[in-house]
C-alpha cells in the first residue's frame, strides 16, 4: 500500500497544487500511515478543464461503448478484490471480513449493474395524433460532482459515478479524507484499464475546502452528495442559488419495530447486525429498538447475550466481528452520548466504553452499546449517534409504536418485524422513510429508488432514479 496518494485529473496523477498534504489515520491502530493531498480551489479547477474537454467524446461515443469502459473497470476490481478490502479495512477500520463480504462486491456491482442498466433504458413518447407527436430526449448533464462519506468508502463512491460516469457525464470526484485509500486504487485502475483522460477525475482533501470548491465552481452543474445533515444543508445552502441539480443522502435515526408475532430467532439474529454491522456506522442501522411489551423482557435477555458474543478486535483478524470506529474524535462523541443517556435516565445493560483489543491497543473502540429506560423524545432518541449505540424500549400499542418511529426528524429506514399483514400494510404506509424492510434488513435490489425523507434527504437515487438525475429531459414536440 502506498505511503502517499495523489489526486487524478485528466488520466494523470499529480500533487496537490499547493503542495499541502494530510495524514491518513488507520482507525484500528490509532496511527497515521500515509499522507493524502489537502486539495484546493486550484486542483478543482484544473480538473473541471479536463472534464470538460473530455465530455463531447465520452458522451458521443454512445452506451455500449461506456458501458464496456465501466464493465472493463468492474472486472479490474473484481480482480483485486482482496487487495481492495484489505485497503478498505485498514482505511476505515472495519472488519476485513465485512470489506471483503460487502463493500467490495457491492462496488463491484455497482459499475456492472450501471453500466448494463443504459443499454437497457429508453425515453418516452407521447402521441396526439393526428395534431402532434412528443417525445423525451435524455442527454447528460456535463461536468457533475460526487461527494462521499467515510462509512462504506468504495461502496458508496462508485455508488455515484457509476450512474454518472455510464449516463455519459464527466465526473470530478471526492471521497472522505479520512477513508481516500480505495478510491485511489480505483484511479489506478481507471489509468490500467485505459479509461478515456479527464472523463473521471478524483480529488483527495477536506470538505470545507476540495469539497466546497466543488460545490462552489460554476461548471459543476449537479451534484451529487451523501454525508451528514448540517454538511447537505451548507451545500444546499451553496449550490441552490446557482440552480444545480443535488441529490442529497444524509443522516438518519432509525427505528426497529418488533411485534410479538415476529419469527423471533430470525428478527434476533437480523437486530443483532441491523443495530452493529460496521459498528454502526451504516446510515441504515437502526439505532432505536421499539419493542412490544409482552416479549419486551424475553427480547432485552436475548439481545445483551447475542451482543456480548460479538466479537470486537483487530479487523484484520479472520474472526473479529466488529472493528474500530472511524476517529477519535468519532469515539469521543460516541463515548459522550453514552454519557449523555446515563444523564437523561438511561441504563447501559452492556458496553458503554472503549476497548483495547490485542494487536490494536492504540485504535479507536467501542464496545457494542445497549441502553434501556430512556423517554422516546430525549436528545439520545432524536440524534444520530453514527456508533455501536442502540436503545431499546417497550410500547403497548401499534399505534404508541408508530408515535415514537416518526418522532425523529430524520426519516431514512424503518425495519419492521411482524407477520400480520393488514398491520404491515398499516404501517409501511404511515412509517416515516425511505426505505421500510418488512422482516428484514439491508437486503438491496439496485433497481429500488434509494433515499430519505425529512432531514434525511433530498431525491432518491438507485435505478432509474440515478439515470434521471444524472441526465437533463428535453421534450421535443413535433406537429404533424
Ligand atoms: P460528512 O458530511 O462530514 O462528510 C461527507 C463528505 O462531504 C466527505 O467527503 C466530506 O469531506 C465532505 N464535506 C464535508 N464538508 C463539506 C462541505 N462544506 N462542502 C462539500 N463537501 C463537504 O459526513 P461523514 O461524517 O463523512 O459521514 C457520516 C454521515 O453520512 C452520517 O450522518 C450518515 O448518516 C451519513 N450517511 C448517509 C447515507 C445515506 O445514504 N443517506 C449513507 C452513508 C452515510
Amino acid at each position: 500500500m502506498k505511503n502517499a496518494i495523489q489526486n487524478y485529473i485528466g488520466g494523470s496523477f499529480y500533487n496537490p497544487a499547493n503542495e499541502l498534504w494530510l495524514p491518513n489515520y488507520a482507525p484500528a491502530q490509532g496511527e497515521v500511515y500515509c499522507q493524502i493531498p489537502d486539495s484546493d480551489a486550484e486542483d478543482v479547477a484544473k480538473a473541471v478543464v479536463m472534464a470538460q474537454n473530455a465530455f463531447p467524446a465520452w458522451r458521443d461515443m454512445g452506451a455500449e461503448a461506456r458501458s464496456g469502459y465501466l464493465l472493463k473497470l468492474a472486472d479490474a476490481v473484481e480482480k483485486k478484490l482482496e487487495e481492495f478490502a484489505v485497503a478498505e479495512s485498514i482505511d476505515s477500520g472495519k472488519p476485513l471480513s465485512l470489506a471483503r463480504r460487502m463493500d467490495i462486491p457491492r462496488a463491484v456491482h455497482n459499475l456492472r449493474f450501471f453500466a448494463t442498466a443504459i443499454l437497457h433504458t429508453h425515453t418516452e413518447a407521447h402521441e396526439a395524433l393526428p395534431a402532434m407527436l412528443n417525445y423525451t430526449l435524455r442527454a447528460p448533464v456535463g461536468v457533475v460532482g460526487c461527494i462521499s462519506p467515510w462509512n462504506l468508502p468504495l461502496y458508496l463512491f462508485t455508488w455515484k459515478i457509476a450512474p454518472a460516469l455510464a449516463t455519459g457525464n464527466c465526473v470530478i470526484a471526492k471521497p472522505s479524507e479520512l477513508t481516500p485509500m480505495t478510491a485511489y486504487m480505483l484511479t489506478e485502475l481507471c489509468a490500467e484499464i485505459g479509461l478515456p483522460a479527464g472523463v473521471l477525475n478524483v480529488l483527495h482533501g477536506v470538505g470545507g475546502k476540495v469539497g466546497a470548491s466543488i460545490v462552489e465552481h460554476p461548471d459543476i452543474k449537479a451534484i451529487s452528495f451523501t454525508g451528514g445533515t448540517a454538511t447537505g444543508a451548507t451545500i444546499a445552502r451553496t449550490a441552490a442559488p446557482m440552480f444545480k441539480k443535488l441529490s442529497l443522502e444524509l443522516g438518519g435515526k432509525n427505528p426497529v419495530l418488533i411485534f410479538a408475532d415476529c419469527v423471533y430467532e430470525e428478527m434476533l439474529a437480523t437486530t443483532v447486525r441491523s443495530s452493529f454491522t460496521n459498528q454502526g456506522q451504516i446510515c441504515l442501522c437502526g439505532s432505536r429498538i421499539l419493542v412490544e411489551r409482552s416479549i419486551y423482557e424475553r427480547f432485552k435477555v436475548d439481545f445483551i447475550r447475542e451482543t456480548e458474543k460479538i466479537v470486537v478486535g483487530n479487523p484484520l483478524d479472520e474472526n473479529t466481528q466488529m472493528g474500530a470506529v472511524i476517529s477519535e474524535a468519532h469515539q469521543q462523541k460516541i463515548l459522550n452520548y453514552v454519557k449523555l443517556a446515563t444523564e437523561e435516565g438511561g441504563t447501559i445493560l452492556t458496553g458503554g466504553k472503549a476497548m483495547y483489543p490485542k494487536d490494536a491497543e492504540k485504535g479507536w473502540f467501542v464496545a457494542p452499546t445497549v441502553i434501556e429506560g430512556l423517554a422516546y423524545d430525549c436528545r439520545t432518541n432524536q440524534e444520530e449517534i453514527f456508533g455501536p449505540v442502540v436503545t431499546i424500549q417497550p410500547f403497548d400499542t401499534e399505534e404508541e409504536a408508530l408515535l415514537y418511529a416518526n418522532s425523529v426528524r430524520y426519516g431514512l429506514a424503518s425495519v419492521l418485524w411482524t407477520q400480520n399483514l393488514a398491520r404491515t400494510q398499516r404501517l409501511t404506509q404511515a412509517l416515516e422513510s425511505g426505505i421500510v424492510w418488512v422482516n428484514c434488513w439491508l437486503m438491496r435490489d439496485l433497481r429500488t429508488p434509494f433515499g430519505g425523507v425529512k432531514d434525511s434527504g433530498v431525491g432518491r437515487e438507485g435505478g432509474w432514479e440515478a439515470i434521471r438525475f444524472f441526465t437533463e429531459a428535453k421534450n421535443v414536440c413535433i406537429k404533424l
